[in-house]
Order: C-alpha cells, then structure tokens, then sequence
C-alpha cells in the first residue's frame, strides 16, 4: 500500500484470497442492465468502476479468467466466485472492476445506466441519470480520457 492512503480504493473478494487497491480515482463508474453481466456477477443489475488498464493492484492476482462471449474477459476469485473484473475489446485500456467488491463502493456513486433495454421490469432505480438503452460505449469511452 501507499503511504499516503487518503485516496486510496481498495478492495477484496468474498473470501479475502485477492486484494487490491489502486490511487487512482474512477474514470466513471456506470450500472448494466445487459443480461451477461446480471449472469455473471449474480445481482439483479451490476454495476463497475471504470480505470485505466495498469492502475489496479491485485494480490496474488486478480483470478481467474474466463471469456464466454468473443471480446469480453471477466475475472474471478477461483476460490469463492466472486466477480472481480471486466475487459472489453470495445472499450480498450480500460479495467471494470465490480463495484460490489470495492470498499469505498458507498462514495462511488454510479453516473450512468447502460443497456436499460435489458433491465429487469421490476427493477426500479429513481435518479436523474443518463440511460441508454443500449451500450453506453460512447459516454464510456468519453469519460476515460482516451482519445
Ligand atoms: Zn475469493
Ligand atoms: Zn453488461
């Protein structure tokens, strides 16, 4: 860990085999509704953090791999399940991390809705944020900085 922990995010698994942390602030972090990740991660809807490839550290490391559908890699604790991180060829250089897993999840509030045409009816969340109906890869890719 740093020595200056003040912004500092960190994380963990459910079983605490994997930990991480990072001093870099979220580039965005976005709820989706698509039914991959609602398989995946277990919850009614998930939700990410966004950061640049490279800005996350994992111990031991951050799982294992697994790609069900051509152009996503998601990462798994192999011991407890836990749904750890996302990669997607579309939005390159980036790292999703699940918010659930993340400490500081409270002060990560989610600024936009992606995939709403896939949510699931009774699902509902009241707020002001922007949705797309489908991916949200532009505002994704927007707010990471990457030109
Ligand atoms: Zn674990
Ligand atoms: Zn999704």
């Amino acid at each position: 860990m740093p020595s200056d922990t003040s912004s500092v995010i960190t994380g963990r698994c459910y079983c605490g085999l994997i930990t991480f942390y990072t001093s870099s602030k979220p580039q965005t972090v976005a709820y989706c509704h698509c039914t991959d990740c609602r398989r995946a991660t277990g919850g009614p809807v998930s939700a990410f953090a966004a950061f640049s490839e490279g800005a996350i550290v994992f111990t031991p490391n951050e799982g294992k791999r697994i790609t069900v559908n051509s152009g996503v890699t998601r990462t798994f604790c192999e011991r407890c399940g836990s749904s750890l991180t996302g990669r997607y060829d579309y939005l390159p250089n980036q790292i999703y991390i699940s918010l659930g897993v993340i400490d500081q999840a409270d002060d990560l509030a989610p600024e936009m809705h992606g995939h709403e045409a896939q949510r699931l009816s009774w699902l509902h969340i009241v707020d002001d944020l922007t949705r797309s109906e489908s991916t949200t890869r532009d505002m994704l890719v927007a707010k990471s900085g990457i030109p």
